[in-house]
């Protein structure tokens, strides 16, 4: 157990905690369910890029899935070894793709026929050839929120079967480019198994046209994705999530890449906050917190659920909604809730934070970005220092006008 008052008291509120050994459990019960094959996990970095937390899936053995040059610095700096990184997204610099041909990671995930015209450039520049992988479009729907649904053709994530078939073929054909590998990733948040499968048989089809013309590709990455419970979601089993891509790989000799984000660090993450105030509007209850939007914007931006409890407060309850202090009327963690009365400085705890919270924050409404702490064995340690007033304005401060 936890013990969430110490921990608010020990380093104040507004407050992220990962438990790091959930963080091992849940990595360690993917990896078992890939054990009968070649497979390497693929850390999501972008569902928490805390160093200490890529660290952490680092020396458990996790490659890492990236999808800017400042997470594939992440990575190299929290240890993950080159030859397990990958780097994804849809929009590369110039002076990104390059650092990556440099630095000699796994591949490069291409999401256009332009940008691999870009990397084949890139690459000659250079004198090196570049590894890559094609983010293949299944046009599958993955039954998940809009927002983070990514394998429909509608979404801007990359290219359909056709243009990928063009791509490799380009990349056959150039002395600068080695195509190793094929990716796919259809969204987030995926509790049905069925519409993953449907985009493994697509894409694996892919691979044996390719292999028909003597392109072999030697990964087959099938991207993130696995859902977590947040309220009473039936989520995926890892076991037959890896049974049923196995099972569309039969004849072929890959090796299994696996993004997992959300599956590692969302059920590790507690977001800690203290009620400041009670306020009624008529009829409507508000409980305002210290923590807001600008810490954990989930609720706000996909209207996510995020189970609330009261901590040494189980008083009768009435219907509430909890918010933040941020000039937003969108600014709240909970809706029409039933919650005990509060007093002031009553914690709080928001489970499920561990992914895509801090990460998404921001300064908004000049408010520093809360602390980090990591629980490991029982222990707690700090892994990022509360932002003050002088680490906002240290990027500004020198060009004001001296008057
Ligand atoms: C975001 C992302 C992931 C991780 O998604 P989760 O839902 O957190 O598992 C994996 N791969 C790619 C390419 C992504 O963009």
């Amino acid at each position: 157990m936890i013990n969430f008052s110490d921990l608010a008291e020990k380093y104040q509120t507004p407050l992220y905690i990962y438990d790091f050994d959930t963080i091992t459990q849940q990595y360690e019960m993917l990896k078992d369910a890939f054990k009968a094959s070649k497979a390497i996990l693929a850390y999501a970095i972008k569902s928490n890029s805390n160093l200490s937390v890529v660290q952490h899936l680092a020396k458990l053995g996790a490659g890492a899935d990236c999808v800017s040059i400042g997470e594939v610095r992440r990575a190299l700096l929290a240890g993950v070894p080159k030859y397990k990184i990958i780097y994804s997204g849809v929009g590369k610099q110039d002076t990104e793709i390059k650092e990556a041909l440099e630095s000699d990671i796994l591949f490069i995930n291409l999401e256009s026929h332009a940008e691999l015209e870009r990397v084949e450039m890139i690459a000659q520049e250079l004198n090196i050839v570049a590894r890559i992988s094609v983010r293949v479009n299944p046009n599958i729907d993955p039954k998940t929120h809009p927002y983070i649904s990514t394998g429909l053709h509608g979404n801007k994530f990359g290219v359909d079967l056709n243009t990928a078939k063009r791509m490799y073929l380009k990349a056959k054909n150039s002395e600068n480019l080695d195509p190793v590998g094929i990716h796919f990733h259809i969204g987030s948040q995926l509790t049905e198994l069925e519409p993953i499968r449907e985009a493994a048989v697509i894409v694996a089809d892919l691979v044996r046209t390719l292999q028909a013309i003597n392109i072999e590709l030697k990964f087959f990455d099938v991207g993130g994705g696995l859902g977590v419970t947040y309220d009473d979601e039936v989520t995926i089993d890892p076991k037959e999530y890896s049974q049923a891509i196995l099972g569309t790989l039969t004849g072929l000799d890959m090796t299994i890449m696996c993004e997992p984000g959300r599956f590692l660090t969302a059920n590790a993450g507690y977001f800690l906050t203290r009620v400041m105030y009670e306020k009624q509007n008529d009829e409507k209850r508000f409980v305002i917190v210290d923590g807001a939007m600008n810490d954990l914007l989930r609720p706000s931006l996909y209207s996510a659920y995020h189970k609330i409890e009261a901590v040494d407060n189980d008083g009768e309850t009435s219907p509430a909604d909890i918010v933040g202090p941020v000039c937003e009327s969108g600014d709240f963690f909970a809706k029409d809730r039933e919650f005990p009365i509060f007093k002031h400085n009553d914690l709080l705890v928001v489970y499920s934070a561990g992914a895509y919270g801090f990460g998404m924050g921001s300064n908004y409404n000049t408010r520093g970005r809360s602390a980090e702490v990591a629980i490991e064995a029982g222990e707690d340690r700090l892994i990022r220092k509360r932002e003050t007033f002088v680490d906002l304005v240290a990027l500004e401060k020198e060009y004001m006008k001296s008057y």
